[in-house]
């Protein structure tokens, strides 16, 4: 039986709950949520941590709680954009509780190793099941390509996607990056996508959900 735990360092919970939602459509696991301000719990023998919410480096707590985290041998899952890519926590320009500066906020791959990366704010629940099927049946399936890809990915933004799908001209005009920005950053001209360069907080949203993008991050795998 797989031994899953979900560790949440921040965030806005969203995550968290869905996962947790997600987490009832497992079967053959043992799952368990730990959702804490401190690094206060023991670490057993899992299988797969899943972390949501990224990662204040001035938070010492949590840092060292992702310092423990290297000694052990297990997949480890960054769970939604704010772990995977920084998300929504890119907004954060200083003065918020623990006061961090701009860029406090990194994605989780900057202090540890991640195996995977699911991003979404949040993800959808139902992405988490076929995950499993396919980590345990260990298939390479799409899906589990981009996770892996996303992985290695510190940091991913509008300026990117312009640069790489844009003006390559291998755009299709879908429209999902447009969709998918928190921050109304991007706008269809001439029905390609177009930065509005001083609203893009470098989320890196846009790039995982765009279609074309997303191949470019599985050939670099
Ligand atoms: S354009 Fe929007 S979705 Fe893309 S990185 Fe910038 S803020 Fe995030
Ligand atoms: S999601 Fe990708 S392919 Fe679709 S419009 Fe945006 S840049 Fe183009």
């Amino acid at each position: 039986m797989l031994k899953i735990t979900h560790i949440d360092i921040g965030g806005c919970e969203g995550c968290t709950v869905s996962l947790l939602r997600a987490s009832k459509m497992l079967e053959n696991c043992e799952f368990n949520s730990i959702i804490t301000s401190k690094n206060e719990f023991e670490m057993g023998d899992e299988d797969m941590i899943i972390i949501t919410g990224a990662i204040c480096i001035n938070d010492e707590e949590k840092m060292e709680l992702l310092e423990n985290l290297k000694e052990k041998n297990c997949a480890i899952v960054a769970f939604g954009s704010c772990a995977c890519v920084g998300g929504i926590t890119r907004y954060c320009r200083g003065e918020q509780q623990p006061k961090p500066e701009h860029m406090t906020f990194q994605p989780i791959n900057s202090v540890i190793n991640v195996d995977y990366a699911i991003p979404g704010c949040p993800p959808a629940p139902r992405i988490l099941k076929p995950f499993i099927e396919a980590y345990e049946a260990n298939k390479p399936t799409n899906p589990i390509q981009i996770f892996k890809s996303v992985a290695k990915v510190k940091k991913l933004s509008g300026y990117d996607l312009i640069d790489d799908v844009v003006l390559q001209n291998i755009c299709v005009g879908c429209g999902a990056c447009v969709l998918s920005c928190p921050n109304n950053a991007l706008q269809m001209i001439n029905k390609k996508p177009d930065l509005i360069a001083e609203k893009c907080i470098r989320c890196g949203t846009c790039y995982v959900r765009c279609p074309r993008a997303s191949q470019i991050l599985i050939r670099g795998v």
